[in-house]
């Protein structure tokens, strides 16, 4: 099987680890990918499905793993493919000065981000009517896995031991969204200075459209490298339902924002986040992806994968077929514009450990 096929497979259906400690890194809840482990097949580090209930319920199989991470994954007794999984990052294990976890304040992404949630609460999270039907960003914090809000200086210790401990390679600062209009553009601008301060570290920030384009610039000059504006889903029927809060920002919006931002970081560094399965047809998002590649938008599609405790806890991921349909002419998309992931400086389209979307650019760009 493809391998850009068989991660479609594994982050639509997850899979079952004889050994549930085999993963080091995998986590629960929280913003980006939970209730996922990470781990490496055929060169490309994949964020896998494996906590949730879908998870025992499937025929894909991670033996338990050597010492050194390595192991295989099959269905039935036949082996599909050697897998890795990451050891623990070394950083985990300080803590600050004043006696918080490095752990709690940024985790490991994939094979070398560094990840953060600098505002762990959103406006958008207060009720049930508001609230992305997919987020968990609260529960992380209910649970005293993070902190809710990360200082700049907490923030730039954590990047430079997680690089010089860990060799990590970049860094995604999210925010859930505060009250006030710059919707956490100022608290990133402010994070990414001390980091940038601290440490040779390309970032990407990813927050809401501010409500004025001139946040574009004050990120660039404070040293953010790539932004991430994330639309989720692309039409405003499907908007409306899963994230009735934040559909209150029109997909026009965040098109007149790209254009303002592309000329700002460079065509490529500006990407949106998409989550296909929510109910958007294959045709609907890449009529969307089209737009967006045109004005120099990276697209980074992933397949929604629920998590435990949210209103989507039971909503099923897309099939692998659906994520083939999407991915494979958007790579060829991708190519004629001459937008590639790996050009990307910093941030999920550069990992694209949540998506099969960079091995379908690999195959096609062979
Ligand atoms: S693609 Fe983004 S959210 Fe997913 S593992 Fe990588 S950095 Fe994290």
């Amino acid at each position: 099987m493809p391998t850009e096929q068989l991660i479609n497979e594994l982050q639509s259906f997850g899979v079952r680890l004889v050994d549930p400690r085999a993963s080091a890194v995998g986590r629960r809840g929280g913003a980006g990918p939970s209730d996922h482990t990470p781990f490496t097949i055929d060169g490309a580090t994949v964020m896998v499905p494996v906590h949730n209930a879908p998870a025992f319920e499937l025929s894909l199989m991670v033996d338990k793993p050597d010492a050194l991470g390595n192991s295989r994954i099959s269905r039935d007794g036949v082996e599909l493919g050697k897998v890795s999984f990451p050891l623990r990052p070394r950083f985990y294990d300080l803590t600050t000065a004043d006696g918080i976890p490095y752990s709690k304040l940024a985790t490991l992404h994939g094979r070398d981000v560094l990840a953060t949630t600098v505002l762990q609460s959103c406006i958008r999270y207060q009720s049930r009517t508001k609230t992305c039907q997919f987020c968990a960003i609260g529960q992380s914090l209910a649970a005293g896995r993070t902190i809710e809000r990360k200082t700049p200086a907490q923030l730039a210790e954590v990047a430079k031991a997680a690089v010089e401990l860990d060799g990590v390679k970049h860094m995604v600062m999210t925010t859930g969204t505060p009250p006030g209009s710059d919707r956490g553009a100022a608290i990133l601008v402010e994070s990414t200075l001390a980091v940038k301060a601290a440490v040779d570290l390309p970032v990407q920030v990813q927050c809401e459209p501010p409500d004025d384009d001139i946040w574009f610039q004050r990120m660039k000059e404070a040293g953010v490298d790539s932004l991430g504006m994330h639309l989720e889903a692309v039409t405003p029927q499907v908007r409306r339902r899963i994230m009735p809060g934040k559909a209150q920002v029109s997909v026009e919006r965040y098109f007149s924002a790209f254009a303002a931002a592309v000329p700002v970081f460079g065509r490529g560094q500006v990407s949106t986040y998409i989550l296909a399965g929510l109910g958007d047809s294959s045709a609907d998002i890449l009529a969307i992806c089209e737009r967006l590649v045109g004005i120099g938008v990276y697209p980074f599609v992933v397949p929604f994968v629920p998590i435990a405790g949210t209103p989507l806890e039971s909503h099923p991921t897309p099939p692998p077929a659906f994520m083939h349909g999407i991915l494979q002419p958007l790579a060829t998309m991708l190519r004629s514009a001459g937008l590639n992931s790996r050009d990307i400086k910093a941030g999920c389209g550069k990992c694209g450990a949540c998506s099969a979307l960079s091995t379908y650019e690999r195959r096609t760009n062979a």
